[in-house]
């Protein structure tokens, strides 16, 4: 039976508990503003960066640094987990045809691997692309390989890409790859394999990065804990599936279970898809049609407890080898993070890129932990006969996709937001289908809220990777609006000074 209940429980409803919804609803409640966060786990905060526990043991879902050019979030991690970051050494390979390459790429490791004979098509395919480079660059295939060549796109990039997204990479559109490997171009990698990486511009290649010592979600469960400190509410396992409106003005949330929350301005992280069918009434069929069509990639990890230790140095390794099924591989041992007791069991984590509804998917628990544990076997990391126990963790709406439509279709729901709402902020990865890192998702949050607070008038759906400096973002007029000045950011740390000294007092 579902409960109705109708209670003014929150001025500021914030839909997730993610680093965006998260960032948003402490920046409110420490400005002293009413909050409620509604979200939809039933047990944990933070969302894709959230920390589960398994067998006792802490396992963030996949590898999450915390790395940022934006000294503004920087400071902002900081206030949210004092004292308790660590800082990480980076070390990935990646795993092809039975052989490990460094990542960054190492000229000389690459080419032994590689052997003289592909070696020299890696030089011929690279001459070609350059030579008669193509006109028409439409898709993350054409893309690639007008950088690098057709042998190193498919030595490098096809597999995992295509593991990740489940289609050709002549399906997924070159915008993906402007963003996740922009700046990276042969000769970069040429010249960071000689001289050592550049930290300029080249976003895949940074050395250090930091952590939280209890893992990735203790960020935002420190955050969930001082937006209660500050009076705050956060509801668990309350899943919005309806937004009431009258026309531009959000009235109420419903809950899956019947609860009903009023408010005035309502923040919102859920998909576009599951928005466009929760606003009630509905937004006109052309707007819903375009946020059904925005897809969302599902993958499941594999929390492994392997009961060997030292079994390899890296964080994390890519793997490329199309003869496994499993794309990445987390080992937390090396990442600095606290340990009642050391391993064995050593915690791996690994992922699986699956849509809901895909065979694996539905695979029972026990028979996917099989295949990991076989895999492990098969690609050299651990003995056969290792013992290995653990969870499946489902995922779903993981990856917003971008393929050739998502741009259009984005837009379409983005303009109509824009044009009707007055209370009403996307924002965060799902919330503005952009595939963004943790940074940049609560960017987008702390601009949301700069923007209902009448901070500023910033547009949040240009925050992407691309946009690693605030001052670069402008309007949709063109305008360099405002920038996200230091004192907006950390105005909340303020108050948070005073909520710490009046707790104290
Ligand atoms: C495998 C993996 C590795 C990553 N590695 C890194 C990394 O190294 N560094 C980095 O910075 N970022 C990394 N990211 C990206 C990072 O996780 C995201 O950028 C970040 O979590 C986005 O925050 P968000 O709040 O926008 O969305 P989410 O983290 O997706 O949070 C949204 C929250 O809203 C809740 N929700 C959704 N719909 C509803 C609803 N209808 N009602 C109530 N609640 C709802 C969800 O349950 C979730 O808790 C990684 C992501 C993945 C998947």
């Amino acid at each position: 039976m579902t409960r109705m209940t109708r209670a003014k429980d929150g001025a500021h409803v914030v839909i997730g508990a993610g680093p965006a919804g998260l960032t948003a609803a402490w920046q409110l409640a420490l400005r002293g503003e009413s909050v409620l966060i509604l979200e939809s786990d039933p047990d944990y905060v933070g969302g894709l960066a959230r920390t589960v526990r398994v067998q006792g043991h802490g396992f963030d879902i996949g590898p999450h640094r915390f790395y940022t050019k934006n000294q503004e979030i920087l400071e902002m991690w900081h206030a949210m987990l004092p004292d308790d970051f660590v800082e990480v050494d980076r070390l990935t390979r990646i795993y092809y045809e039975g052989k490990f390459y460094e990542y960054p790429i190492r000229m000389g490791e690459t080419l032994r691997n590689l052997g003289l004979k592909r070696s020299l098509r890696v030089g011929a395919s690279y001459a070609r692309a350059r030579l008669l480079p193509n006109r028409s660059i439409e898709s993350f295939e054409d893309w690639v390989v007008s950088r690098f060549g057709s042998e190193l796109y498919r030595t490098f990039f096809k597999t995992y890409t295509e593991k990740v997204w489940g289609v050709p990479c002549s399906e997924i559109d070159k915008d993906w790859a402007a963003q996740r490997i922009r700046g990276l171009s042969l000769m970069t990698a040429v010249r960071n394999a000689v001289l050592g990486p550049s930290r300029n511009g080249v976003k895949s290649l940074v050395e250090r990065f930091l952590h939280p010592r209890h893992g990735a979600g203790q960020v935002w469960e420190s955050v969930r804990d001082q937006v209660l400190a500050a009076g705050g509410r956060c509801e668990l396992d309350a899943e919005v599936v309806k937004l009431e409106r009258d026309g531009g003005r959000v009235l109420a949330a419903t809950t899956q279970d019947g609860r009903t929350f009023e408010g005035t301005e309502f923040y919102s992280t859920m998909t576009l898809r599951q928005l466009v069918t929760a606003l009630d009434p509905a937004p006109p069929a052309h707007v819903v049609d375009a946020g059904r069509s925005l897809r969302q990639r599902d993958f499941l990890v594999v929390a492994a407890l392997v009961d060997h230790d030292d079994l390899f140095p890296d964080q994390w390794i890519y793997v490329h080898d199309p003869d496994v099924r499993v794309a990445r591989i987390t080992n937390f041992e090396n990442w600095n993070q606290h340990r009642d007791t050391p391993p064995p069991p050593t915690r791996l984590a690994l992922e699986y890129f699956f849509d809901r509804g895909d065979e694996f998917w539905q695979l029972p628990d026990d028979q996917i932990l099989a295949i990991a544990q076989e895999e492990l076997v098969q690609i050299g990391l651990i003995p056969a006969g290792t013992r290995v126990v653990g969870e499946v963790i489902r995922v779903p709406d993981a990856y917003p996709v971008y393929d050739h439509d998502y741009a259009s279709h984005r837009d379409t729901v983005k303009t109509w937001l824009n044009e009707t709402f007055e209370n009403f902020y996307p924002a965060g990865r799902r919330g503005l289908h952009n595939y963004n890192s943790q940074d940049h998702a609560m960017m987008s949050a702390a601009m949301s809220v700069c923007n209902q607070q009448g901070h500023g008038r910033f547009d949040v759906w240009a925050v992407n990777t691309d946009q690693e400096y605030a001052e670069e973002l402008r309007t949709d007029d063109g305008e360099i609006e405002e920038r996200l000045t230091p004192r907006r950011m950390t105005e909340p740390q303020t108050a948070l000074d005073d909520t710490n000294r009046s707790r104290r007092a």
